[in-house]
């Protein structure tokens, strides 16, 4: 069966103002209509059709954290996908590595199988156990040096997308080149590194940053800190625009840094639930007034959506619709490697994110397969 969705489609050569036809096989079959003057992407009544939404950082929601196992993961992409979300990395803490091998178990077999009515999860960000015991942010103390034995044995139960490393920790910066000769992609952060350990890391193929800003050295005018080496010289980078993790205007300066700077959510078991105690992987957090938090005040991943996140970027930060499509999709796509999602093309994956005028989720495709979206008015 094919079906059609209309409206003001956001494709990589510009907006148009036609129909997208979904084919029976879960592709983008064909774009039609009249282009749109690209200065009144925004103007009109909608609905606006854009890329669905890639979050390649992805801790829990609805209640359920992906260290759980079980099926945590198929929940979790269920309530990230009603907002929007089509695809995800689920996003893994420091741990012992009993406690990663269940959760990559779990995981591994939804990546494999997929599962109708969720986000498509594309395989595991690991979010350490490879960063610097000094700058653990929320993450609890199981830090390690880099090994590659283990991220084997990890990537056997489920694809390991990407990972998140401290080049500064004794060990990592030489294994960086070795990760990424055995095919994994490796991402700075939860850092005390200099300048240049930034700038050595990516010359060693360390390709992006993780949540810029946050568990990383900051700029200084004479010590730029890991922030000075993403900002001065990242092709990609991640950022949480939920407006509490980092400054509007560092988010402004972010975009005019780094090309490919694209929004993850760092979302946890609290997302999409009321205010109350939860749990992001074995340690217990307090949701309130939108933030997550540890006993100790430090901010414990988000509660932010990313429809949310599209929403802050063009309402808050100011940026152009299209702009805003591509630092939620396109980049992250690419940062993947990704040609066939995050994107509106014929060919690639329908994964598509249907908006109304004040940007909000009316409907969602996943590889061409409806997702039930009950907030929807
Ligand atoms: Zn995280």
């Amino acid at each position: 069966m094919t079906r059609s969705v209309k409206g003001r489609i956001l494709t990589p050569a510009g907006a148009v103002e036609g129909a997208l036809r979904i084919g029976a096989q879960g592709r983008i079959e064909a774009i039609e209509g009249s282009p749109v003057d690209p200065a009144q992407v925004r103007d009109g009544t909608g609905p606006f059709i854009l890329p669905g939404f890639i979050d390649l950082h992805v801790h829990g929601g609805a209640g359920r954290d992906i260290m759980e196992g079980g099926d945590a993961a198929l929940q979790v992409a269920r309530k990230h996908a009603e907002h929007g979300t089509t695809a995800l990395l689920a996003t893994t803490m420091t741990a012992p590595p009993e406690d990663l091998r269940l959760s990559l178990e779990a995981v591994g077999a939804l990546c494999r199988a997929g599962a109708p009515g969720a986000a498509r999860v594309l395989g595991m960000h690991l979010e350490g156990p490879f960063i610097n015991k000094g700058k653990l942010g929320a993450q609890p103390d199981f830090a390690r040096p880099v090994s590659l034995a283990e991220l084997r044995e990890l990537d056997a139960l489920a694809p390991v997308r990407l990972l998140t490393l401290a080049p500064e920790v004794p060990g990592n910066m030489e294994a960086i080149a070795e990760l990424v000769a055995a095919g994994f992609r490796v991402q700075v952060g939860h850092t005390l590194g200099t300048y240049e350990d930034g700038v050595q890391a990516l010359e060693r193929g360390a390709r992006g940053f993780t949540h810029l800003f946050n568990a990383m050295t900051p700029l200084h005018h004479r010590m730029p800190g890991m922030v000075g080496a993403a900002l001065a010289h990242a092709q990609f980078a991640e950022i949480i625009p939920d407006l509490l993790h980092v400054h509007p205007g560092a988010i402004r300066a972010a975009l005019r840094c780094i090309p490919g700077l694209y929004c993850v959510t760092d979302s946890t078991a609290a997302t999409g639930m009321p205010d109350g105690e939860y749990k992001l992987g074995r340690q217990p957090v307090t949701k309130c007034l939108g933030g997550v938090r540890l006993a100790d005040g430090t901010l414990a991943g988000s509660t932010l959506t990313m429809d949310r996140a599209l929403r802050n970027l063009v309402d808050v930060i100011g940026i152009t619709l299209p702009d805003a499509a591509r630092r939620l999709a396109t980049h992250a796509a690419d940062f993947l490697g990704l040609a066939d999602r995050g994107r509106l093309a014929v060919g690639a994956w329908a994964d598509v994110v249907v908006l109304d005028r004040d940007l909000r989720v009316q409907e969602v495709f996943v590889e061409g397969g409806s997702i039930d979206v009950p907030h929807a008015g």
